[in-house]
C-alpha cells in the first residue's frame, strides 16, 4: 500500500487524489489535509459568488473525496498542527497543494492607511473565509479604486457594483451583501500600469460589465491602439480588446444614465495613497507608456479620489517551516513539483497565482507520475508507512480532532438550509460555528 498525504483540499489537490487513484487504484491511501474545516480551497472562498456554474466543478472533487481510499482531514494547519517531518515519517509521498493565499505587497508610501485592501482580503470577506468575515470594509466613501489588469480586478468591480437583486442566486455572504447594499461607491477605477494590449482580463469577465443593472463601463478612447494592431493578437486577447473598443464607444448620454461609472485608467501606476485622519482618500498615480512590453514612467503624475482600495496584483504561498522556499517568485522551491524525493508541490503553490481551475489538472497528473517514479527509482524509501492509521495515533496523542468529509456534509446541509430564498447557501464564516455544525 502506497500512502500519500496531499496538503490542501483546492483544486490541486483534488486533481492530484484523482490522479493518484488513476494510477494505483486499491493500492494506494489518501488523506487530504486543509486548514479549514471545509474543502475545495479558491472555489469556495476565491471563484466570485456570482458566478456559481463554475463552483458546479467541486461535485468532480466530491466523487473523488467519497472514494473509499481517500480521507478528508479537515481543519489539520501543516506546518502549526503536525510538521513536515512528522508528515514524511507517516506517509511515502507529501503533496503541497497549499494555493497562494497571501497578497502581494503594493509597497508605496501611504499603504498604512485604512481602506486599503489586498484581493485576498477583499475577496475572502465577501466569500466568507473566516480569517477575512471580520474585514468591514468601509464602502461610505463615493470612490473605490481597483488596481490590477487580471480577472480579480473585474470581479471585485463588479461585485461593488451589483445591486442587490443582481445578487438572486449567488452565494455572497450575507454580511457582504447588506454592506454592499448600504454602499455609497458611485465611481470605480480600475488602473493598470499597461495597455489595452497587456490585459489579462477574459472576454466573458469583461462582457459582463456590458450587463449591469446601475454601472457602466469606461474606456478613454485616446487608450486604445490602432484597430488594425490587434489582427496579430491571440484570439482570445483579441476578443477582450474589442470589448475595451466597445466600451469606449458607448455615448456619454446613455452612459450618464448609469449610478455607476467604471472607468478603466490604464498607462497609470500608483506611486502613493494620500489620506487624511488615517484614512486612504487618493490615489497618485504616475502616467506609463509600454515599452518593449514593459511600462515605463514619464515622470507625470496626477491624483484619482479613493476612499477605499482593492489591490488585485497577485499572490504568494505561505512558506510552511522547513520546506525550501523561491522568496523571489512566493512560492515553494521546485523542479517541475518535486521539492525533493518524496516531497512535492501543485498548483499555485507550485507555479504561482495564474491559470484556471482546469489548469491545475494537468499538474496533479504529472506529480502522480513523478512520485510512482521515484518510487520505482527507490529516491523514496519505500519501506511500510503507517499512513493514516499513524496520522489518527498522532492526532490523538496531541488532541488534534480533524473535520471528517462527513462532518463537511453536515456543515454543507445546514448551509444550504439556511440559504436566503434563490441563494445556493448562506455559508458559515466562522470556524467554531463550521465545527459544530459538523458534529450536529
Ligand atoms: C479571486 C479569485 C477568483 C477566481 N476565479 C476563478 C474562476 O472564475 N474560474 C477559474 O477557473 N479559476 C478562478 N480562479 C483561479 C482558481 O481558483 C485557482 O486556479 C485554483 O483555486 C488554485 O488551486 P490550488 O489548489 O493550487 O489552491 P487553492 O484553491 O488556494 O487551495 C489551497 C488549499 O490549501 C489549504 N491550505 C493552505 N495552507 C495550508 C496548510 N498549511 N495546511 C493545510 N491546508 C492548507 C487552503 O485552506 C486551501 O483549501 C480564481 C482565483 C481567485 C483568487
Amino acid at each position: 500500500m502506497r500512502h500519500i498525504a496531499i496538503v490542501g483540499s483546492g483544486p490541486a489537490g483534488y486533481y492530484t487524489a484523482e490522479a493518484a487513484l488513476k494510477h494505483w487504484g486499491e493500492e494506494v491511501q489518501i488523506d487530504v489535509f486543509d486548514a479549514l474545516p471545509v474543502p475545495y480551497g479558491l472555489i469556495r472562498t476565491g471563484v466570485a459568488p456570482d458566478h456559481q456554474s463554475i463552483k458546479g466543478v467541486a461535485r468532480r472533487f466530491e466523487k473523488t473525496a467519497l472514494n473509499e481510499n481517500v480521507r478528508f482531514v479537515g481543519n489539520v494547519k501543516v506546518g502549526e498542527d503536525i510538521n513536515i517531518a512528522d508528515l514524511q515519517r507517516l506517509y511515502h509521498a507529501v503533496v503541497l497543494a497549499t494555493g497562494a493565499p497571501r497578497d502581494k505587497a503594493l509597497d508605496i508610501p501611504g499603504k498604512e492607511l485604512s481602506n486599503i485592501f489586498g484581493s485576498a482580503a477583499f475577496v475572502g470577506w465577501y466569500n466568507g473565509h473566516p480569517e477575512f468575515a471580520g474585514l468591514a470594509p468601509d464602502l461610505s466613501g463615493k470612490n473605490a479604486v481597483v488596481i490590477g489588469m487580471g480577472n480579480v480586478a473585474l470581479d471585485v468591480a463588479r461585485i461593488l457594483a451589483k445591486t442587490r437583486g443582481e445578487f438572486a442566486g449567488a452565494d455572497i455572504v450575507e454580511h457582504a451583501l447588506d454592506a454592499l447594499d448600504a454602499s455609497h461607491i458611485t465611481a470605480i477605477t480600475i488602473v493598470g500600469r499597461r495597455g489595452p494590449h497587456q490585459i489579462m482580463m477574459t472576454p466573458k469577465e469583461l462582457g459582463e460589465l456590458m450587463h449591469l443593472e446601475r454601472a457602466s463601463p469606461r474606456v478613454d478612447p485616446a487608450d486604445l491602439p490602432e484597430e488594425s494592431a490587434d489582427a496579430l493578437l491571440e484570439p482570445g486577447l483579441r476578443k477582450s480588446v474589442t470589448h475595451l473598443r466597445s466600451f469606449a464607444a458607448i455615448p456619454e448620454n446613455i452612459r450618464g444614465e448609469a449610478a455607476i461609472d467604471i472607468d478603466f485608467d490604464m498607462f497609470a501606476s500608483p506611486v502613493a495613497f494620500h489620506g487624511d485622519g488615517g484614512n486612504v482618500r487618493e490615489i497618485e498615480l504616475e502616467e506609463t507608456r509600454v515599452e518593449a512590453g514593459r511600462a515605463v514612467g514619464t515622470g507625470r503624475t496626477y491624483r484619482v479620489p479613493a476612499d477605499l482600495v482593492i489591490t488585485c496584483i497577485g499572490y504568494r504561498t505561505s512558506p510552511i517551516p522547513d520546506v525550501p522556499f523561491d522568496d523571489r517568485a512566493g512560492r515553494f522551491a521546485n523542479d517541475e513539483g518535486r521539492i525533493l524525493p518524496g516531497l512535492y508541490c501543485v498548483g499555485w503553490a507550485r507555479r504561482g497565482p495564474s491559470g484556471t481551475i482546469g489548469t491545475n489538472r494537468p499538474d496533479g497528473y504529472a506529480i502522480a507520475d513523478l512520485i510512482a517514479a521515484d518510487l520505482a527509482s527507490k529516491a523514496i524509501d519505500t519501506g511500510s508507512k503507517q499512513g493514516a492509521a499513524g496520522f489518527d495515533r498522532f492526532a490523538e496523542e496531541h488532541g488534534i480532532t480533524p473535520v471528517r468529509f462527513s462532518d463537511w456534509q453536515k456543515i454543507d446541509a445546514a448551509e444550504v438550509a439556511a440559504a436566503r430564498d434563490g441563494a445556493p447557501r448562506e455559508k458559515f464564516v466562522d470556524v467554531e460555528a463550521m465545527i459544530a455544525a459538523g458534529e450536529s
